[in-house]
Formats: C-alpha cells, sequence, structure tokens
C-alpha cells in the first residue's frame, strides 16, 4: 500500500507508526495456511471455530482458500481487562452453535498474546470431545507466553508490539484497515473509542 492509499484512512492511518504486514503478504500467508489446511484435512469432517470479533477478516479470507468442504462457526467471550489478575475463566457471550463431539476442530484465533485466553477455551472444548482440536492463528507473540500454546498454523509471529487492522481492533477501532499495522504509543494511550 503507498502513502496515497494509505491516506484515504485520514486519522485511522495517522495513529499507525508503521505496517507490519500489507495487504498482498496477508494474503500469501492465508492462501499458504488455506493450502495446509486442505491438505491436511482431506477426507475428515472439519469445523473451523473462530474467536469474535478480531478474527473477522482472517476468517473471511481463510475459508476461501480452502478447497474442501468444512463448516464454521463462531464464539463470543468477554475480554478481561489487563488491569485484573486473569483467573483463568472467560465468560461465554455467544457459544459453538454446530456439534463439536468427534469431529476435526481447527480452532481460529487472531492474536495468541499470553496464551490464557486461548488455554482456558481449549480446555473447554475438549471437554466436548472432539476428535482432534488444533490451533489456527493470525498473529502469535511467543515471547509473552505465561502458559504453553501448541500452535499448528501460524500466519505470522509477532514481537512485543500492538497491532491493529484486518480485524484487530484497539477500543473497537481501526478493525476495517485493509493492513496490520503497529500502533503509535500515543494512540494506544490517548484514543478513547466510542465504548
Ligand atoms: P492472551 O490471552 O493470549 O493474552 O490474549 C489474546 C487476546 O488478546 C487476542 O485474542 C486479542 O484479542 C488480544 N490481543 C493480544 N495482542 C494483541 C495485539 O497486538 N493487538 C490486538 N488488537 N489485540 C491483541
Amino acid at each position: 500500500m503507498n502513502r496515497d492509499s494509505l491516506q484515504a484512512y485520514g486519522d485511522l492511518a495517522n495513529d499507525i507508526q508503521e505496517i507490519f504486514a500489507t495487504e498482498q503478504e496477508i494474503h500469501n500467508r492465508v492462501s499458504a495456511i488455506g493450502a495446509a489446511i486442505s491438505r491436511d484435512y482431506a477426507g475428515k469432517d472439519v469445523v473451523l471455530i473462530g474467536v469474535l470479533k478480531g478474527v473477522l477478516c482472517f476468517m473471511a479470507d481463510l475459508v476461501r482458500t480452502i478447497t474442501i468442504p468444512v463448516e464454521v462457526d463462531f464464539i463470543s467471550i468477554s475480554g478481561y481487562s489487563a488491569k485484573e489478575p486473569f483467573h483463568g475463566v472467560v465468560r461465554f457471550v455467544k457459544d459453538v452453535e454446530v456439534p463439536v463431539e468427534n469431529r476435526h476442530i481447527i480452532f481460529v484465533e487472531d492474536v495468541v498474546d499470553t496464551g490464557l485466553t486461548l488455554n482456558y477455551l481449549l480446555r473447554n472444548l475438549r471437554a466436548r470431545n472432539p476428535a482432534s482440536l488444533e490451533v489456527c492463528t493470525l498473529f502469535n507473540k511467543p515471547d509473552r507466553r505465561l502458559i504453553e500454546a501448541r500452535i499448528k498454523y501460524t500466519g505470522f509471529d509477532l514481537p512485543d508490539f500492538f497491532v491493529v487492522g484486518y480485524g484487530l481492533d484497539h477500543r473497537e477501532r481501526y478493525r476495517n484497515l485493509p493492513f496490520v499495522g503497529i500502533l503509535k504509543p500515543g494512540a494506544l494511550l490517548n484514543k478513547r473509542g466510542p465504548k
């Protein structure tokens, strides 16, 4: 994306310090993951389960690069504040609607950071007896991990930066940027979203 097309995003683009992944780079990685899933799961009963809302662009693009039959579902959970200690419990705002038992589940995440959210959600899904359960994440922050997370498919490893765009938000903003960018520290501290 050149500077002119970035300008079309006005205030949103002004808050971006640096583009971490362009539309083309994201497309290339998502296509490679889609091809790997199509190969690895051929002939299997597959369900992709995404965590709303950050996964919205990733899931939309990923499913279109998968060439085998798959079902798609979403869960939505209440966030926990960085100021509060995480007790390993998250609240389901929306649970999975399709059956999970005896099916091959691919859990699709936007970012695996400390791994705490993922750990809780995997334990919850595992209790429902899927045939298999693997993780696919667009971004992985291995340096920030507090609990081990086994990830089968990763888009990009990310250093300890806070990124937005391509579905990822900060206070509900920036999801509509087509690329992924590192937020300026000032924007991270000062901006108040609509919530
Ligand atoms: P964890 O429980 O692994 O620490 O938290 C993962 C969740 O934190 C992600 O699903 C995402 O919602 C949020 N998160 C972590 N890092 C980032 C980031 O760099 N950008 C955005 N937008 N969200 C992040």
